[in-house]
């Protein structure tokens, strides 16, 4: 049995059946950690000594009956923008290099309680700015499938050590698309939850309005399973829903007959590499043929989308980074003479180019003489997706996109051009425009076996709806029995 390419329910059941232990699976996944991490990339921490004294601490404390999670001595890893206590939290950034989180986020308290083991902090996009985690301050991670790949972004380090099998399952955050779309790049299953369902407290703030974190897993239903965790209301986060708590596993029926399926004409159009939209057409066939009602239409809005999107992201970015100032944490520059200057030169030397050019952006379209032609603006049209998105769920009970309009491009070949990188975003920012839920899963894959993504997305609340969509098209195509990741390539 190879225990790292074991989803989280499997291993569950043989830590039940005592086929493995919690310090056999934990072993396993540091092996493969030891094994596959100079090629990926994808940890900024690794906390391997930690989670072994902890695998033995917990295995010794469940055969006492001590405690008898159905979680405890799972490992995970989680993505470096979100605070956990006594460890670092860098944002893959230079400004905390070196910044230890006083308290656990609020997802992080959750696993905690579970006694889930957590493998490391993974590799991001700077403050989660970016969609192919190249604009980490310290490292490139390589997309598993092939190394010469970036692995999608910004929640790629996630996404990589998932595909990889150094993690049986990890949290990502998403603003635009930062779990979907390296999701689809590396050919696993990355959730965006309905804004609010999940806390954002102790999650470094990007995008406050747009911000969500969730689950990057190897199939649908561990997704099911770790959103069960980290889901319901918190007293720290105001914009925390109070709905009552589900269980997502309940929704998983293998039945879509009956399902309305809106296909929106604009997201199949010009600009859609012709691979994706031929695997993602089969899909939907195949969604046909299990009962499912089909129909195109029309969400033009989406046209406006990406424009809306980086303008109300840099704004809410150019305010949440305020706070790094060189002086209340972070990065402060070593020879500065006045307060201006530590503001400025901290500033300046602790945040990479994308970062400073999002809070130069955002600094524009607040100031006064913009506000109205950028920001007011981008707000009415935000109003405008909602409503289009309303209209068409009281038609559809989901819409069926590609989650990206590519798959997974080379290193360097976009980073020189932000708005080539922007434009891998157009079919996953409407979402988070629109507070909506939306589930990334691999549909295929490319004539250069790179995986191609599919992005179902849901009404306000009904997670259940997509996730079982989702389920019932997993159960069919076998993606993770027919293909698994090479980690060919890696010369550059
Ligand atoms: N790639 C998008 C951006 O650069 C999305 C980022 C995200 O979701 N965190 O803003």
């Amino acid at each position: 049995m190879n225990i790292t390419e074991l989803t989280v329910h499997e291993l569950q059941q043989k830590l039940k059946s005592k086929e493995l232990t919690i310090p056999d699976i934990v072993r396993a996944y540091i092996d493969r950690i030891n094994e596959k991490e100079k090629d990926v990339q994808a940890f900024v921490t690794t906390l391997t000594d930690e989670a072994n004294k902890q695998a033995k601490d917990i295995e010794e404390k469940v055969s006492k009956g001590e405690i008898n999670g159905e979680f405890a001595g799972i490992p995970i890893g989680i993505k470096d923008n979100m605070c956990t206590k006594g460890v670092k939290t860098t944002c893959s950034s230079k400004m905390l290099e070196n910044f230890i989180a006083p308290y656990d986020a609020t997802v992080v308290e959750k696993l905690n309680d579970e006694n889930i083991i957590n493998l490391g902090k993974l590799n991001m996009d700077e403050f989660a700015m970016g969609g192919s985690t190249e604009y980490s301050y310290f490292k490139k991670t390589r997309n598993p499938w092939n190394l010469n790949k970036v692995p999608g972004g910004s929640s790629g380090g996630s996404a990589a050590a998932v595909a990889a099998g150094m993690v049986p399952w990890a949290l990502g955050s998403d603003t635009g698309g930062s779990i979907r779309q390296p999701a689809s790049f590396c050919g696993v299953v990355g959730l965006k939850p309905t804004y609010g369902l999940v806390s954002r407290y102790g999650l470094v703030a990007f995008a406050s309005s747009l911000d969500q974190i969730g689950p990057i897993t190897k199939d649908v239903y561990d997704s099911s399973l770790l959103l069960n965790l980290i889901a319901g209301q918190d007293e720290k986060d105001t914009t925390s829903s109070d709905r009552e708590k589900v269980d997502y596993t309940k929704c998983l029926k293998n039945d879509v007959k009956g399902l309305k399926i809106g296909v929106p004409k604009e997201f199949f159009a010009e600009g859609i590499n012709e691979e994706v939209k031929a695997s993602l057409e089969k899909a939907i066939t195949t969604y046909k043929k299990l009962g499912a009602e089909i129909e195109e239409f029309s969400l033009d809005v989406a046209n406006y989308s990406l424009a809306t999107y980086y303008i109300i992201a840099c704004a809410e970015a150019s305010s949440n980074l305020g706070r790094f100032d060189g002086i209340r944490y972070g990065y402060r520059a070593k020879d500065a003479k006045s307060l201006k200057e530590i503001f400025k030169k901290s500033r300046s030397e602790g945040f990479g180019t994308e970062v400073k050019r999002r809070i130069i952006l955002g600094t524009y379209v607040l100031s006064s003489g913009y506000y109205d032609a950028y920001y007011k603006k981008a707000q009415q049209v935000r109003t405008l997706v909602m409503k289009q998105f309303e209209k068409a769920f009281e038609k559809y009970d989901i819409i069926v996109t590609p989650t990206s309009p590519t798959v997974a491009f080379d290193i360097g070949s976009k980073t020189s051009n932000p708005l080539e990188m922007y434009l891998s975003d157009i079919c996953t920012v409407s979402v988070n425009i629109a507070g909506l839920p939306a589930i990334s899963i691999p549909c295929g894959v490319d004539s250069q076996g790179m995986p191609i993504g599919m992005q179902l997305i849901g009404n306000k609340f009904c997670e259940e709806t997509i996730l079982n969509a989702a389920y019932t098209l997993e159960q069919k195509i076998k993606f993770r029995e027919n293909y698994q990741p090479t980690f060919k390539g890696g010369a550059n």
